[in-house]
């Protein structure tokens, strides 16, 4: 069993109160090391420290800032093994094939933000005083909350990181709890980098405690959160006038028009709704297929749903992993047997895999309705619920029926209504003719404000601009104002 440690004004160390709490491996069920289980006390001290590294880091020329960015990126490229070896640890993610998606992933937003930051220019104004010269830039907000979830440790991180530290902010993180020891591999690359110490400070603890001292102590300046609606509404309420960016949950809808080609399409949709076991914001939620397709496009989501293989995530063959803790896979099963009970058909699978672990069998159930769960909610499992229809409204009515509007997707070879629909559709991102997962680091991503899904935006500059404080300064070359 390995022992962890956090990481707090440039030093490695254990809980203040001393206590630990088990790390599990979720494809076996089984614990595989201890962690430092931290406290209000643990996360003052990480404040602290930020604060008092903020100036000498905000004094740091950002040509300086941006080249410690692309050091910690190369140091996580030349860590790509490990970090994939122990999200496959901790996570379950197929070690060949997730696991090594994500770790390869780790570094491309460090980069981004290492580059945009040098091009993330102010403005001069002109004004209609005469006398007045305006301009404005963008100056560190200061310190910056950044709790980050389970599903994708090694990526969400870097949404936030590099982009605070870039512009000048020092930085408390505190990860999920099932997914500290890659933060904690992530912060070692960090350490390594030579950040001065107190510039990002990790504190390993529960959220309540650790991420709530993170979100109300004064000494933190801005709250990034990427997690569920749940957890946001609790930080708004806890969080005072703080600027706040949230990335929260999706239940995407599919909608394929009657034009679209089946055959061609069902690999692309069975893999938004399985890749990462279904637990992506952006997974393909719920699908909804034009009543004259739709009997082909069932029958190729039953073939395409059948290569998804789950089970050891050390095995090559292995393509999906297990759920992330039993919540996941008590709420997953509540969402099958809802639909079910609601009308819905299994097709394919429908229960837990025969193995330890957390393990679900990839899923599709037919004929689902507006009130079943699998509609309303985001299930974060490895289900595909299908509905044909005949009339838009139909569609209409179910996708009203949840407040969740992250990302959709539109199959239509048909231009007018691809550009109707991703128009219509109450979601931050619509893709056209491809998975719902399409996203790049430096394209802007987010909710809707309108519903449940997040607030503001996330990627490149939009990322930097919430790290920042936009300052507006006026020169007089004339006689003083009076009045
Ligand atoms: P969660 O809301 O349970 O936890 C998210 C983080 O908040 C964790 O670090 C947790 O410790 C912390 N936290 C919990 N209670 C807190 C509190 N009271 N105060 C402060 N911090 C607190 O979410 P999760 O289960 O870790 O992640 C899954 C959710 O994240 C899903 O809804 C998923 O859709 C969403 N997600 C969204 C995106 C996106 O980009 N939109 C990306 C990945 C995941």
């Amino acid at each position: 069993m390995s022992e962890y440690c956090m990481y707090i004004d440039g030093e490695w160390c254990a809980a203040g109160s001393g206590q630990t709490y088990d790390a599990i491996n979720p494809a076996l069920g089984e614990p595989f090391g201890k962690m430092p289980k931290g406290d209000r006390d643990d996360a003052r001290r990480a404040i602290g420290a930020a604060n008092a590294a903020s100036l000498s880091w905000r004094k740091t020329p950002l040509w300086e800032r941006s080249a410690m960015c692309m050091r910690i990126a190369e140091i996580l490229d030349s860590r790509r093994e490990e970090l994939a070896d122990i999200l496959c640890t901790e996570l379950g993610k197929p070690r060949h094939q997730e696991a090594k998606f994500e770790a390869n992933e780790a570094s491309v937003p460090w980069r981004i933000a290492a580059e945009q930051a040098k091009y993330f220019e102010g403005h001069t104004k002109p004004c209609q005083d005469p006398q007045k010269r305006v301009l404005t830039f963008w100056q560190p907000r200061g310190v910056v909350a950044v709790i980050t979830p389970w599903n994708f440790p090694a990526a969400i991180c870097g949404e936030y990181l590099p982009f605070a530290i870039v512009m000048g902010n020092t930085v408390c993180w505190t990860p999920a709890p099932t997914a500290a020891a890659t933060a904690i591999k992530i912060m070692q690359c960090i350490h390594e980098a030579g950040l001065p110490k107190g510039v990002i400070n990790l504190v390993i603890g529960p959220g309540q405690e650790v991420g709530d001292e993170l979100v109300i102590n004064s000494g933190t300046h801005a709250v990034g959160m990427t997690g569920s609606p749940q957890t946001a509404r609790i930080i708004t309420a806890r969080a005072g006038l703080k600027p706040r960016l949230f990335e929260l949950g999706g239940n995407g809808p599919v909608i394929i028009l009657a034009d679209a080609e089946p055959l061609k399409i069902a690999a692309s949709v069975a893999s938004a709704c399985f890749f990462a076991a279904g637990q992506v914001c952006s997974s393909a939620e719920r699908i909804f297929v034009a009543d004259e397709i739709a009997e082909p496009f069932v029958a190729a989501m039953v073939a395409e749903t059948e290569k998804w293989k789950g089970g050891d995530p050390w095995n090559k063959s292995t393509t999906m992993g297990p759920q992330n803790n039993m919540a996941v896979v008590e709420k997953v099963g509540r969402h099958i047997e809802d639909a079910v009970a609601k009308g819905a058909t299994i097709l394919v699978g429908g229960n837990r895999l025969n193995r330890p672990g957390f393990f679900w069998q990839p899923t599709v159930l037919t004929n689902f309705t507006a009130d079943a769960l699998v509609n309303r909610e985001e299930s974060f499992g490895p289900v595909a619920p299908i509905r044909s229809f005949r009339r838009e409204e139909e569609v209409w009515e179910h996708i009203n029926a949840c407040p969740l509007g992250l990302v959709s997707s539109v199959f239509t070879q048909d231009v007018d209504k691809a550009w109707r629909w991703a128009e219509q559709l109450d979601t931050g991102i619509t893709v056209v003719n491809d998975w719902t997962h399409f996203w790049e680091h430096h394209l802007p991503f987010g909710g809707m404000s309108r519903n449940d899904s997040g607030l503001g935006r996330i990627g490149g500059r939009h990322t930097l601009e919430f790290m920042s404080n936009l300052k507006t300064i006026v020169f007089n070359i004339g006689s003083p104002t009076s009045f």
